[in-house]
């Protein structure tokens, strides 16, 4: 095995079920000691039992690995705090996080209510600061750290019924693409996932031939690799699910430059509406023309 993790250890949210479990099986394969943390709640944020945390910890142990279970709503700051420690107390380090937990409250933009707005805010984008913030402080230290976010291509491309999901499915992205910068010095990667899964909160979605053919572990080795020492890509976004991996990526069109001197009017906008509104050739934004070394010539020292 090439991709390796041995002497590593990673945490991961939502670990109970679904994909996060597969995660989990699949790195404590591959030398990974596991902090497998669920809430143990249904897929729309209700209830909460050790048991689906435990299952995976038994099965961990049971194919030879090491984990331990990390109980509770990631939600709350404090389940971030017990994460990372459960992680330092237990394996002395936390190079591997994947922010993993999340639910549904699908519903139409004009019968949401305030509750299907918060809780899907709170798991998915205060889950995420709550786990990364903690994991934080040991990832610099070390000067190691691998993060994944679960966005998903609700966050990318919307998805009717899901302006609360997908809205904080994006709100991920921006945080990747502001916590990059932060963590190159230290060697901390972040990048984000859509996936594309067979289970219990695609079941209420999906039709059963879809969930069948979609097996969580045709996403897991693309996780694999993209959390692993190997991969050099941060501030990235890749989409695996069912046979099909690719990378999206926010593309800028060709810029129109004017002349400074005069403020242009509405009308010449719409006159040059064609050429503006262009995708032609696109760049990717970080490797396009705005590189790594022309953000850092830009910023004040
Ligand atoms: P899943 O329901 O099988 O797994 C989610 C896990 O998160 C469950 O085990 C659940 O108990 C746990 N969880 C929920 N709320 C939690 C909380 N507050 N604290 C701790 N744990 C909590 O669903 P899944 O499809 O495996 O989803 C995993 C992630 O992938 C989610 O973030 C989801 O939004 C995202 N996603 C999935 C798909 C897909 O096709 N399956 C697509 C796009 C995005």
């Amino acid at each position: 095995m090439t991709v390796s993790f041995e002497g590593r250890v990673a945490a991961i949210t939502g670990a109970g079920g679904g994909l996060g479990r597969s995660y989990a099986l699949e790195l404590a394969s591959r030398g990974a000691k596991i902090v497998v943390n669920d809430l143990g709640g249904d897929e729309f944020g209700s209830g909460g039992s050790t048991d689906m945390a435990n299952a995976v910890v038994d099965e961990i142990r049971a194919a030879g690995g090491e984990a331990v279970a990390n109980f509770g709503d990631i939600s709350k700051y404090e389940t971030g705090t017990s994460m990372a420690k459960a992680a330092i107390d237990n394996f002395g380090r936390l190079d591997v996080l994947i922010c993993n937990a999340g639910i549904l409250r699908d519903v139409s933009f004009g019968k949401m209510t305030e509750e299907d707005w918060d809780i899907i805010f709170s798991v998915h984008v205060k889950g995420m600061f709550n786990a990364v913030h903690n994991a934080w402080p040991h990832m610099r230290e070390q000067g190691y750290g691998r993060i994944m976010l679960t966005s998903s291509t609700s966050g990318v491309w919307g998805n009717f019924g899901q302006t609360n999901y997908g809205a904080a499915k994006t709100a991920m992205l921006g945080f990747m693409n502001s916590l990059k910068h932060e963590g190159q010095k230290y060697d901390i990667k972040i990048n984000a996932l859509t996936p594309a899964a067979g289970t219990r909160l695609t079941a209420t979605v999906l039709t059963e031939e879809w969930l069948d053919k979609a097996k969580p572990e045709f996403v897991t080795p693309l996780v694999t690799y993209l959390v692993s020492e190997n991969c050099p890509d941060s501030g990235s976004i890749y989409h695996a699910g069912m046979g099909r991996y690719h990378r999206t990526a926010l593309m800028r069109g060709p810029v129109t430059e004017v002349d400074t001197d005069e403020i242009k009017t509405a009308e010449w906008m719409e006159d040059n509406w064609d050429q503006i509104s262009s995708l032609e050739n696109p760049e990717a934004m970080w490797d396009g023309r705005t590189t790594q070394a022309e953000y850092d010539a830009a910023r004040k020292k």
